[in-house]
């Protein structure tokens, strides 16, 4: 027998969270985690997966009655997606301008659907025209996929515009919200979105590992008129009902109860500030940002119209190492923001000011690191210049 390995308890370091996710965890939420696990078939939490519904329903401002978090990352709420709503032979359009996009390929590929690749370049928005003209060439795709916030890229695409040109030539959407469900605009019902999946992590603030859905009826009529079974037993939306619904609440897996208490909590307090509030409050700290980091002689990726408030892609410039940047902003200021991907690593760095991440204090303080960091790799930064058009900005 070998000796037992002498570890003690682990103590995460002190950090601020603002990379692509995850964001920072309140301390109301982390609080409601510790609170006692009960069994996942008991009365009372029973109870808490019913308003947990309302409060994800007001999130994601529908009334669509197949609402709930699958328990899992929001990578299973995209799987989820694909595999109970492709059958194989489907034609799906995935929109591809960024990681993603290229993820929900993938998925299409996997459910043997038939895949028809739209290609943006990455830091644009899905562009509607190539939208169009794809569906003109393709009029028997059944399904349009695109990602509503381009966590790779800090880019926007136009869900209400995409929505209805995909229900123009038949097609049902299927629309990635991990990084805009709470902190841009999202009308669920108001714009038609057929299916749509997020993350509790990023806009939400809550721990990761749970991915909320919603279904509207014609995606929940598509389901039920498949002629296969889902391939994927766990994820095989007829099963999971059978524990989320209320009426006849039966064993599918155990839930992760404690992560649920959290992302209640995280609900909770979303309805408490008000999505209006919450997205008036990003795009304030978003322009006092910009503001601050213009000062500091940097620019974003993105094109105005397109910038997503909560995911800020700022363009390296020449001279600068940003590995270096990254790592600075981590050892020395215990700030966490997040490297390009794919096709942008080393050219860009993301500064994501997500759920409880985005406040002044936080925008600040990531200014001020960011102008010490700068200065050790001598670019010329006048000391205070950056935090005081962030002040200027928010005035
Ligand atoms: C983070 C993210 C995902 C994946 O979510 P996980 O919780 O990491 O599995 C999917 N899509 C987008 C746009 C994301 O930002």
């Amino acid at each position: 027998m070998s000796n037992a390995p002498r570890i003690s308890s682990f103590q995460p370091p002190k950090r601020i969270l603002l990379g692509p996710g995850p964001s920072d965890v309140h301390q109301r939420v982390l609080e409601a985690m510790a609170r006692p696990t009960v069994g996942h078939l008991d009365p009372r939490f029973s109870e808490m997966m019913d308003e947990m519904k309302t409060l994800l329903r007001y999130a994601f401002q529908t009334e669509n009655a197949l609402t709930f978090p699958v328990s899992a990352p929001g990578s299973v709420g995209m799987e989820s997606c694909f595999v109970n709503l492709v059958e194989p032979g489907d034609k799906v359009i995935v929109c591809a301008n960024g990681v993603f996009g290229r993820r929900m390929a993938e998925n299409v590929k996997r459910t043997r659907g038939e895949l028809v690749l739209v290609e943006d370049a990455w830091g644009k928005p899905v562009d509607p025209h190539k939208v169009e003209d794809a569906l003109k060439a393709h009029p028997d795709a059944k399904i349009l996929a695109f990602v509503h916030a381009e966590t790779s890229t800090g880019a926007q695409s136009d869900v209400k515009l995409l929505t209805e040109i995909a229900h123009r030539h038949g097609a049902l959407v299927i629309v990635d919200a991990v990084t805009s469900l709470g902190c841009v605009p999202l009308l669920v019902d108001e714009w038609g979105v057929d299916a749509i999946y997020s993350g509790s992590q990023k806009g939400l603030s809550c721990t990761p590992g749970l991915s909320p859905v919603s279904f509207g009826e014609r995606a929940v009529a598509k389901i039920k008129a498949r002629q296969t079974p889902v391939q994927s037993w766990f994820m095989d939306l007829n099963l999971v009902l059978g524990y989320w619904d209320d009426a006849k609440r039966t064993y599918h897996h155990t839930s992760p109860i404690n992560a649920l208490y959290g992302l209640h909590e995280a609900l909770v307090m979303l309805a408490e500030e008000g999505l209006e509030a919450a997205w008036a409050r990003y795009r304030r700290n978003h322009l006092a940002l910009l503001a601050g980091l213009q000062a500091l002689g940097l620019e974003l990726l993105v094109e105005e119209s397109a910038r997503l408030p909560q995911l800020n892609a700022v363009v390296v410039p020449e001279g600068l190492s940003e590995p270096q940047v990254r790592a600075d902003m981590l050892n020395l200021h215990g700030i966490e923001i997040g490297a390009g991907l794919g096709d942008l690593a080393g050219k860009i760095f993301r500064i994501g000011l997500m759920g409880n991440s985005s406040t002044p204090a936080n925008v600040k303080a990531c200014l001020t690191a960011l102008e010490s960091v700068l200065a050790t790799q001598g670019w010329k930064v006048e000391p205070g210049k950056a935090v005081a058009a962030a002040e200027r900005a928010w005035a």
